[in-house]
């Protein structure tokens, strides 16, 4: 039996989905990430229909190193999206280490900040509140057919849009129905993340290699330390569990060692994902214009996955106003603008990610890389900056 509570949100969420699904929106965005949100803040104030469709209610927590890249800081603001009114750390310094745990300390470029998606995400969520509709639900088809869209939810919700954006992430079903390439290639990389109670430095953001991966730590809001590592499934495998891959694989890292050893988990057991694809993917397909990790994901170890996200929701955001302010909606030029502009600021971004993982995961040239490295410490800011853009306007 239900209960009263239940059942008034059932009935809540009825009403909700009649609504979506007597409306033609000018705008549904699929997925409320950083891309999804940050979309709809922006395109909110234009007297636009849009409707938002997350899986998950907010706040969540999410697989995520947590640091983010003060190149978006003045987009954001730009939105009157403060991460320090919610207790962002200021990060300023990177310290990398090599397998054996010896450290190369360097100042970071630009610097950025500590935030847990928790509380970044859920910040967005509730500056959006009256601006736009929200429909908590899996989408599972879309088509487009005579220049609109048909979208269909789990939970029965049928929504009729001009325009369809994709911020569904790095993986989701959307993409096996829409038969994307990098859905057929195997992907051999998983991770793991969870909050720790330790004394660490808010000012840092450290990444630790081990054999078959890198581990991030770094401060959140709640002066929590996250940790959050890449691994490859074939390191994975060999050991049990994530408690035993930690304490051996991961703890060859003196610094890994004391932190796993010394270090309070705060999560009732950490989250993980697979299936982590690093693969090509195009910015538009089938007429969706794709945001985010939806478009592509750049090697977390570059640290601004996030704020490619949120730039990406900036450039669409930027020429989809620009066309409706100049009343020419022509679909095709929009997209090859789109394509185009996506090139130009990520092409380069993403090459050099893969680059830097292919050195960094190979024992040889990571040796010849740390050495370098150690030797002429700012060739690391050097790398860095190629993986940033520039701050946004
Ligand atoms: C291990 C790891 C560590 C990382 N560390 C960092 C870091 O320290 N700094 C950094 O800048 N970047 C980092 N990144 C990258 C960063 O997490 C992503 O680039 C960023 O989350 C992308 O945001 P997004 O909005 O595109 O996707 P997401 O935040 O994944 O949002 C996608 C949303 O779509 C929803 N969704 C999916 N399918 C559907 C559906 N069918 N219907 C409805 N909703 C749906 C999901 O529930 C989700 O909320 C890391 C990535 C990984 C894998």
């Amino acid at each position: 039996m239900k209960s009263r509570s239940t059942l008034g949100r059932d009935f809540l969420l009825a009403l909700i989905r009649v609504m979506v699904n007597q409306a033609k929106w000018d705008i549904v965005i699929i997925g409320g990430g950083l891309a999804g949100l940050t979309t709809a803040l922006r395109l909110a104030t234009n007297n636009l229909k849009i409707c938002l469709i997350e899986k998950n209610e907010y706040p969540h927590h999410k697989v995520c190193g947590e640091y983010v890249s003060n190149e978006i800081l003045p987009y954001l603001n730009s939105l009157k999206i403060d991460p320090f009114s919610v207790g962002a750390k200021q990060i300023s310094k990177f310290q990398l280490t090599d397998l054996k745990g010896i450290p190369i300390n360097v100042k970071l470029p630009l610097g950025g900040f500590g935030l847990s998606r928790y509380a970044f995400d859920n910040l967005l969520f509730k500056s959006l509140q009256n601006k736009i509709e929200f429909l908590f639900d899996t989408v599972e088809q879309v088509s487009f057919q005579n220049n609109h869209f048909d979208i269909t939810t789990k939970g029965k919700a049928n929504l009729k849009a001009s325009f369809v954006i994709g911020a569904f992430g790095k993986r989701s079903n959307i993409d096996s129905f829409l038969n994307r390439k990098f859905m057929s290639q195997r992907s051999p990389w998983l991770a793991v993340k969870a909050h720790y109670d330790y004394d660490f430095p808010e000012d840092t953001v450290a990444l630790h290699t081990f054999k078959g991966g890198y581990c991030g730590l770094s401060k959140t809001e709640t002066n929590a330390v996250n940790a959050c590592y890449l691994a490859t499934f074939k390191s994975f495998k060999e050991h049990k569990n994530i408690e035993t891959f930690q304490n051996t694989a991961l703890s060859k890292n003196p610094y890994l060692k004391s932190f796993f050893e010394e270090a309070n988990p705060i999560f009732e057991k950490p989250l993980s994902i697979s299936q982590i694809s690093f693969q090509r993917k195009k910015p538009v397909e089938n007429h969706i214009f794709m945001i985010g990790d939806s478009a592509g994901l750049i090697h977390p170890l570059c640290g601004n996955g996030m704020a490619m996200a949120i730039r990406s929701s900036q450039i669409f955001s930027d020429l989809f106003l620009d066309a409706f302010k100049n009343n020419d909606f022509d679909r095709n030029k929009l997209e090859l603008k789109y394509t185009i502009h996506w090139q130009q600021e990520f092409g380069d971004r993403l090459k050099t990610g893969r680059f830097i993982q292919r050195i960094i995961m190979n024992p040889s040239t990571a040796k010849i890389g740390f050495t370098a490295a150690s030797l002429v410490p700012a060739l690391v800011p050097k790398i860095i900056e190629k993986t940033h853009g520039s701050p946004s306007k």
